[in-house]
């Protein structure tokens, strides 16, 4: 593996000769694509469009309504559903970006597909603990988001010219959904200069927030009523709260895929909560989100107990079972933890 931060220079002069053969390129993100892996997806695919390459952009499945809007989201490809089509253009890719995630298994369904085909790998990613699959890595942990790499990428490969005010929207996209809206820790000085940046290029940012932020549906809005009102808990021993919604709940309110998208920050945003969990059934299985405060190191909870992982604030997982085994568990293992929270709920 080549890594850009150890070696800056050589890498970029092998991806550029290498850009240089015209290959049909691919772009790729994780499972259930969230506002940083289209946003960064679609920045890349246009800035290769631009530059006159031949590229494709395929995500592993659907993704939420509330980025339907971003440019040149007609050209995404949905694996699910339409993988003659997308194994195809996966076989005939010779080099393959993939974006907002670090180990080939997060793109679950494309997997088996992208592990046997014989291109080059291009991994951009802010994720903790990066496998070793690419060929060519520009890997962040703790970046605020995959745009910002995407940013920086755009920079070092001399296309800063290409960035227009579309691209811009995506970038930006990516910046505002992965920090809650520049608030988290991981938010730095860079982050606020490609914001700076790309408003000098054009881009109207308020636009952009009411595009992402102003789009609830009356029966969303009323599900998270219910969420809040019915359906949490605080375990105040623990500093944690945690959320759940059975399919049952969800078929109630007309759930369409990232309805609850953010839900769990309501909950941390209790005073003296350190550590959020929630779960939604999806079928024979539990999607389960987990959020925290300061240093608790909610991937590694994640990790350890629900074949997940993510970032230390924000990671994510899944149980095969019941949403009731599921919590069960949770609380089971929660006491594990309690060293930890406390210290956390110390430094509140
Ligand atoms: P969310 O709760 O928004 O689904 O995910 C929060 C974070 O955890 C995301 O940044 C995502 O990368 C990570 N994450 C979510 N689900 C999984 C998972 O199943 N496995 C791993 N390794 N990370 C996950
Ligand atoms: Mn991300």
């Amino acid at each position: 593996m080549t890594n850009f931060i150890a070696m800056k220079n050589k890498s970029y002069t092998g991806l550029k000769n290498l850009l240089k053969t015209k290959p049909n390129i691919l772009i790729t993100t994780h499972r259930s694509p969230d506002g940083d892996a289209m946003g960064s997806s679609l920045a890349l695919y246009q800035v290769l469009l631009e530059l006159g390459h031949h590229v494709s952009l395929i995500v592993p499945n659907s993704y939420p309504l509330f980025l339907k809007w971003l440019p040149f989201n007609d050209e995404v490809i949905e694996f699910e559903g339409n993988e003659q089509k997308a194994e195809e253009l996966i076989q005939e890719a010779k080099l393959i970006f993939c974006l907002d995630f670090n180990n080939l298994k997060r793109t679950d369904m494309m997997f088996n597909s992208l592990e046997k085909v014989n291109a080059k790998f291009v991994m951009i990613d802010h994720h903790q603990d990066p496998s070793s699959f690419a060929d060519f890595c520009y890997s962040i942990p703790g970046a605020s988001s995959t745009a910002q790499l995407i940013f920086e990428f755009i920079d070092y490969m001399d296309w800063m010219e290409y960035i227009n005010t579309d691209i811009a929207k995506c970038i930006y996209t990516g910046l505002v959904t992965d920090t809650g809206s520049f608030r988290f820790s991981s938010v730095d000085a860079k982050t606020h200069h490609i914001a700076a940046n790309l408003i000098e290029i054009g881009l109207n940012t308020s636009l952009v927030h009411h595009k992402l932020f102003d789009n609830n549906k009356e029966s969303k809005l009323k599900l998270l009523g219910y969420c809040i009102n019915d359906k949490m808990e605080v375990l105040n021993e623990y500093n944690t709260a945690i959320m759940s919604l059975s399919s049952e709940e969800l078929a109630h309110f007309n759930f369409e895929k990232g309805d609850t998208e953010g839900f769990v920050n309501y909950a941390l945003s209790i005073e003296n909560i350190i550590l959020t969990a929630f779960f939604v059934q999806d079928q024979d299985r539990v999607k389960i989100s987990f959020r925290s405060q300061n240093n608790f190191r909610s991937n590694l909870l994640s990790k350890a107990h629900f074949n997940g992982g993510g970032h230390v604030n924000a990671a994510g997982g899944i149980f095969h079972g019941t949403l009731e085994d599921a919590i069960a568990k949770f609380k089971k293992v929660l006491p594990n933890y309690e060293k930890e929270i406390m210290a956390n709920a110390k430094n509140c």
